[in-house]
Parts: structure tokens; sequence; C-alpha cells
């Protein structure tokens, strides 16, 4: 029963360009946004996730209630588990894995330090160590994250600038991950992809994030605290909405070339990239708040406090010149209309004044997203 849905999730409906493709933590956030939009123009998507709770595990079965609607079938399982990794690479060949599965956030290192080296360090091996052995091997597109640029102070943050400096364990995890991926691509000829995504917001999104838990405390009249530098600068962010992620995730993919296998192809080595998605304006937190305020039509009641040393930097901001160019990425939403679109999906949905739909039986709902 269970390889049937898969086989017929992993079918190819577009052709003759479609492409059959495994998203891992496809019950995540940026994850439930790519698989929808790959099944949409046709492709094969078969999810896989293993729904922890390191955040609300109700919005992620909503997600999967969501997906399974568009025809995704989502496999429970982690990426750490070499046996189901390999049942699914023998059940289906594979053009490409879109491998979003991790542990995000950066504060959650100082409570679970370890899920971050078992699911973005020995997980992207697992899932690398699966693609190698597969007998048609897909091209690898993954998310590293744009806190590889850590300390570095140069801005705008290109993919050539140092990234030796990472300020938390959830970055030094993604760096570690770019390391990885040069491994597996120099000795088994994988194809691999690194998106560097910057803060990444919008309808469905992670409760984990500054902009979602502000609206749930703005809303309820709870007090927000505003991390400001320890020089009293602003804490500023290149907030990326998450449809245009999900465009440089998809042209990722479409401008991925073949895995050549070991020793690379008579045309040369395999491809291996590294790419900015980000929307090259950062906003400081300040305004995020302002524009909430507008939206929401409350006023926030804020507590502004010297940023703890935590993991987090004091901004990001994305030179995207090399994903324009290489990937026709163009980022077209701004802040003010990205988060108007996140309130209405919260407020009509997520958490309407008549309560959670989340803890309604039998309404897994639809997407608000547009
Ligand atoms: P998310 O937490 O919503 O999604 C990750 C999903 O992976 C979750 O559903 C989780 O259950 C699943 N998962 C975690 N560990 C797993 C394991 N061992 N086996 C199977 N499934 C597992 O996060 P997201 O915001 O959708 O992020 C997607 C990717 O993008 C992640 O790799 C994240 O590190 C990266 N990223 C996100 C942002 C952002 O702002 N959202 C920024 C930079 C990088």
């Amino acid at each position: 029963e269970w390889e049937k849905h898969v086989r017929s999730s992993a079918r190819i409906r577009r052709r003759p360009f479609g492409i059959s493709v495994l998203v891992t933590g496809a019950a995540g956030f940026v994850g439930t946004h790519a698989s929808n939009a790959l099944r949409r123009r046709g492709d094969g998507v078969v999810g896989l996730d293993n729904f922890n709770n390191y955040y609300d595990p109700s919005l992620k079965r909503a997600r999967q209630a969501l997906l399974s609607k568009s025809g995704v079938f989502l496999v429970e399982g982690d990426i750490n588990d070499a046996l189901l990794l390999s049942k699914l690479f023998d059940l289906v060949t594979f053009t490409h894995v879109l491998h979003l599965a991790a542990q995000a956030g950066v504060r959650y290192a100082m409570v679970n330090p370890g899920s971050y080296v078992r699911s973005n360090v020995a997980g992207l091996v697992s899932i690398l160590e699966a693609a190698r052995s597969a007998t048609s091997q897909p091209a690898i597109v993954w998310a590293s994250s744009s806190s590889v640029y850590g300390l570095n102070t140069q801005v705008p943050f290109s993919e050539s600038h140092r990234t030796d400096r990472p300020a938390s364990l959830y970055a030094a995890s993604k760096k570690a991950g770019e390391e990885i991926a040069h491994v597996y691509n120099h000795i088994y000829g994988l194809s691999i992809t690194g998106l560097r995504f910057f803060t990444v917001y919008g309808p469905w999104g992670r409760p984990d994030m500054a902009y979602f838990f502000f609206t749930r405390d703005i809303l309820a009249g709870k007090s927000i605290t505003i991390f400001e530098g320890s020089d009293g600068a602003t804490i500023a962010r290149d907030f990326t909405y998450i449809d245009d992620i999900v465009q440089g995730c998809l042209a990722s993919l479409d401008t991925a070339q073949k895995s050549t296998g070991s020793g690379g192809t008579k045309q040369g080595p395999a491809q291996l990239r590294v790419f900015n998605l980000g929307n090259t304006s950062p906003v400081p937190v300040v305004e995020l708040v302002a524009i909430l305020e507008r939206h929401l039509k409350m006023k926030a009641k804020r507590k502004v406090v010297k940023m703890p040393r935590n993991g987090d930097v004091q901004f990001t901001h994305a030179n995207i010149s090399l994903a324009k160019k290489e990937l026709g990425y163009h980022p077209t939403t701004n802040l003010q209309t990205g988060l108007k679109k996140f309130v209405k999906w919260y407020l009509t949905y997520y958490a309407p004044p008549s309560g959670s739909y989340l803890n309604k039986k039998g309404r897994s709902g639809s997407s608000s997203n547009s």
C-alpha cells in the first residue's frame, strides 16, 4: 500500500521536461511550499519528514494534509534511516533530491545541541550516501543558510566571502554541510547545489521565528522583546518571501546538471554550486514590528534589550547577483506585501478569533497562500 502511494506520487505528469524529486523536510515550511509548487507544474514528488516536535507538530500535520490534497505522498521517517532511504531509491528513480530536512533555529542549540549534529551533519551524509549508491544518481539541491557568513561584516554577503567564523552551532552545522558537499562532489561525482537562504517568511511559516511569535504576542497583548546590538545598533534581516525562495529552489533544480558518477565525464567534473537566495533589502527588526502593527491594527508593547550572545548575528544582507545570473532568480515580494499575506493567513486560518482550526477535528483546511 505504502509503496503504491510512493510510486504514484513520484510519477511525472509533465512531459517532456518533468522531474522526479525526493523532498526531505516536506512537512516543514519551505518543504511544503516547494513540494506543492513542483506538483502544480507536473513534477513527481515524494516527501520525507520525521514530524519532530521542535515546533507545533499539528502545524506540520496540517501542511501534510495540504500536500495530500495536491497529490504529494509524504513518507514518515528519518533521513538517518539508511534502510528506508535505500528502499525509496529502489522504488523510484529520482532525478533530483531537494534536501530541506534539518534542525532549524539558532537558539535551540543551547537546549539540544545533538539534534544539529544528527540532522544537519549526519543526516546530510546519510542523504548523500543514499544518492551516490542509487543506480541512477540524482542531482542534489540542499538548504544551507545565510548563517554561514557568521561574524563576517563585509556587506552585502557574497558567495566568495569568508565563512570561517560561524556564530552558532546551527551555522557551524551548515558550514560543515558545505564542506561535506565538496567531498561527495569530488569523490563520487554528485552534482550538488547549496542554497544559502536568508530569513524566509510567509504563510505556513515557522512559529519559532520572530515575525510569527511577534504576531502571536501582539495579538495577545503580551510584550515583545526587541534586541539591539551591543553598541545600540539595530538588528536587521534580509527577509525573503517564501514564494521567492521557492522560485530559487525550482530554478536550481531545473539548472542542475546530472551527477557524473566517480571520475566525472569527458565534459568535466560534476557540478558544485553555492548561491545566496535573499532579497538584497535588509529591514531593521523595529521596522518589521511597525509593519506588523499596521497590518494587525494593534500596538505592540515593546521591551528593548541588548542582544545576548546566543548565536544570532546583528545583520544579514545578501548579494544575489550570482543567483540572478545563473538561475534567473528574481525576488519580487517586499516585506510589506509579504507580511500582509502572512497576517491574512494567520488570522483567517492559523489562529482565527473563533479559535485555532488546528485544534478543530476534521478541518485540515486549504491554503490561503496565493
Ligand atoms: P522547518 O523546520 O519548517 O522544516 C524542516 C523539516 O525537516 C521539519 O518538518 C522537520 O520535521 C524535518 N526534519 C528535521 N530533522 C529531520 C530528520 N532527521 N529526518 C527527517 N525529517 C527531519 O524549516 P524550514 O524553515 O522549512 O527550513 C528548511 C530548510 O531551510 C532547513 O534546512 C533550514 O535549515 C534551511 N533554512 C531555513 C531558513 C528560514 O528562514 N526558514 C533560513 C536559512 C536556512
